[in-house]
């Protein structure tokens, strides 16, 4: 295969044999059928012979190959405005010729503009199956493509992978019948359900593909869950302590959760679990129960957040939580310098501070922990796989491979299809249940046009005693950009009413100044928070009910989502204000109906799947992570079901179908799901 073959190939994904073998068809064409040029289907592809009777260059209205045909029903024109002068002669009069083109029958008699065609020297019969068009790339004709993927089907082993016993109640087509299926189905195919990936040949090759999925995702499980860590006994002294001490209870969905960690935490292996519950649903309380567990066992606990806005918040719920019960929580801000950093490091290498709370700088080479028993991930998506490793690396006493046990949290609800595919080698627990009390956000829409409205309306609201944030635009190009509005916004506000007071938050503030801002927004010596989207996690500020997003036609839903969470935390009703400009995208559009419609995180989840992909929804994670080529989550529910209870049984009861399976489907690529 000469070297530019080999380039295109790569450009379609293709780099091994058996890449061709999979790589399917998108559409079919019918070549399987002859048709009499009169009795031509008009408006679709049809296959025709016949005899050429003339072919001639014609240079009016311009430069054209114009070729008629007969086959004793009637006459049909060959039309080409592409052509090579050679073409002339090769379509000489008396030459027989099959054309594959839509026949248009007009007022000058029947024809086909570039038909695909063929000289025939002597009798062919027509082809017996639909013909393959195929995904393909410039440079790399369907010819070509054809004879490639014929030649790898003809010298590949397509046996199957799954024993019968596996096959047979599951109902599949075989691996090889499914193939050649999909690549050369009869004439008589179903082509809606092939072109829909329907057909139970396609099943059969997405049932694999899911499978290979489920079976690198619980090998990884198992793998990780093969190294020790520390067994943390449930005894609950500190955890009732505290619960005493709050001014709620939990909810139902809150103590089955708990459970859940508690039980893991007891484990002498790694607990790998992610905590899904919507903005608000009360997570950190969760987590600061289990720390306590660890801490009750003489380990300590690491807990990392996205943005130091968020760190300092925890910082400080947990210091007023712990600080009652005599434990020392340490701060590793990315903004600590000198001595107190130092004091702090020390603390915590040491084993004083039971609980260090910072951003990624917790992983960083000089953190060291005394006996690190459970990190805490907050906000997990926004970290890369990379960064939550590095931070299990900080092991307990990582020379004798013990390992923390890892609790990751996670507000950006994932659709469940999708947490059972990439997310299958964590455990999932979810808080399905809102804490009593809350009235959704009432979300409004209002075009940039009536900003001066909002505004005076936010400043009146603002004055008679409600606290507001007025969160600035997204500029996706430029954060310099992005401070600069929000600056201008912040001035702006501050001249127009001075008699408000209005603060403002950013992402380059200095952390000392974050704190500060923060703090007096919390105890509502500031009523008007001016903010880029920095505040878009984990932010809690119970008293703020009115919140404004500027340009929220350029944020995705998710994003959107997390914002709004930050009204609508305490008993008081909330409004959402959301400002966009005209003209709006069909995408932009429909995201904003959505969010006015929806307040469910599940529900909005799962519009963002079905708008994005899983692809971006799972952002930073997937990276290592092969998506999926061929299954779509968003319908093939019942095949992901059922491939990861195949996937459990392969991996109980015949590895070595396991491994082949893997092999066929994953290749190499299988070494990057070893992490
Ligand atoms: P998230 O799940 O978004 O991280 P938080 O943990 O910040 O949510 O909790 C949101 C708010 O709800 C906090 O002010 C928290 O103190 C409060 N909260 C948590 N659990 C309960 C509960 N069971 N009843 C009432 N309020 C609760
Ligand atoms: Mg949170």
């Amino acid at each position: 295969m000469s070297k530019a073959t080999l380039a295109r190939l790569a450009k379609l994904g293709i780099a091994s044999k058996f890449d061709l073998v999979l790589h399917l068809p998108l559409r079919y064409d019918d070549e399987t059928h002859l048709y009499p040029i009169a009795a031509a289907p008009p408006g679709k592809p049809a296959l025709v012979e016949g005899e050429v009777v003339e072919c001639d260059i014609k240079y009016r209205p311009r430069r054209q190959l114009v070729c008629h045909m007969q086959d004793g029903s009637g006459v049909l024109t060959l039309r080409f405005f592409n052509f090579y002068t050679s073409q002339v002669k090769q379509l000489a009069p008396g030459t027989r010729v099959r054309a594959f083109g839509e026949v248009r029958h007009g007022f000058f008699g029947s024809e086909m503009v570039h038909p695909r065609y063929r000289v025939l020297r002597a009798d062919a019969p027509v082809s017996e199956s639909l013909t393959p068009v195929y995904p393909t790339t410039s440079g790399l004709g369907q010819d070509a493509l054809r004879s490639l993927i014929g030649r790898a089907l003809a010298d590949s082993d397509l046996s199957d992978t799954l024993p019968p016993a596996v096959l047979a109640p599951l109902k599949l087509t075989g691996f090889r019948e499914a193939v050649l299926y999909l690549h050369h189905p009869p004439p008589d195919a179903p082509r809606p359900a092939l072109e829909e990936r329907q057909h139970p040949a396609w099943r059969r090759v997405k049932f694999d593909e899911l499978l290979a999925q489920q079976l690198s995702m619980r090998l990884s499980h198992r793998r990780r869950r093969s190294a020790g860590a520390p067994a943390l006994a449930s005894r609950g002294t500190l955890a009732r302590r505290l619960m005493e001490r709050l001014p709620f209870k939990l909810t139902r969905a809150q103590r089955k959760v708990l459970a859940e960690i508690q039980r893991d935490l007891a484990q002498p292996y790694p607990m790998q679990r992610l905590l899904q519950g919507d903005v608000g649903s009360g997570k950190t309380v969760v987590a600061a129960l289990a720390a306590l567990q660890c801490i009750e066992n003489g380990y300590q606990v690491a807990v990392m957040a996205p943005t130091e806005i968020l760190v300092e918040q925890h910082y400080r719920k947990l210091a007023a939580w712990f600080g009652d019960l005599g434990l020392e929580v340490a701060w590793l801000a990315g903004g600590l310098r000198g001595k107190p950093r130092r004091q702090a490091l020390e603390r915590v290498a040491k084993g004083e501070a039971p609980i260090a709370v910072g951003t990624h700088a917790l992983f960083q080479e000089e953190v060291r922990f005394h006996n690190l028993g459970l990190a805490v991930i907050d906000e997990q998506h926004r970290f890369g796989v990379h960064q939550r490793l590095a931070l299990r690396m900080k092991g307990t006493r990582p020379n004798q491979g013990a390992q923390p046990h890892q609790l990751m949290m996670s507000a950006t609800p994932i659709p469940r299809t999708l947490a059972m595919s990439y997310y299958a080698d964590l455990d999932v627990s979810v808080i399905d249940e809102m804490p009593p009390g809350r009235t959704p956000v009432a979300t409004r829409l209002f075009s940039e046009s009536r900003r001066d409205e909002v505004i005076r309306g936010i400043r009146d609201a603002c004055m008679a005693g409600s606290q507001a944030y007025w969160v600035c635009p997204l500029i996706e190009e430029s954060d310099a950009l992005q401070l600069k509005t929000a600056l201008e916004t912040f001035q702006g506000m501050q001249k127009t009413f001075p008699e408000l007071k209005v603060g403002l938050v950013h992402g380059r503030l200095k952390s000392d100044d974050k704190a500060r801002v923060m703090q007096a927004f919390q105890d509502g010596a500031i009523r008007l928070l001016v903010a880029t989207t920095v505040i878009e996690v984990g932010v809690d500020v119970p008293s703020a009910t009115l919140m404004v997003i500027e340009h929220a036609e350029r944020m995705g839903l998710s994003q959107l989502h997390q914002l709004r969470g930050r009204v609508g935390r305490g008993a008081g009703e909330s409004t959402c204000i959301l400002l966009y400009q005209n003209p709006l995208t069909p995408t932009a559009r429909e995201r904003l109906k959505i969010i006015f419609e929806n307040h469910d995180g599940f529900e909005i989840a799962r519009h963002d799947l079905r708008l994005r992909g899983p692809g971006e929804l799972l952002g930073a994670r997937q990276s290592g992570v092969p998506l999926l080529r061929f299954a779509d989550l968003s319908i093939d529910l019942d095949l992901l079901e059922t491939a990861r209870a195949a996937a459990e049984g392969l991996l109980r009861d015949d590895m070595d179908a396991a491994r082949a399976h893997l092999a066929r489907w994953l290749g190499e690529r299988h070494e990057l799901l070893k992490v």
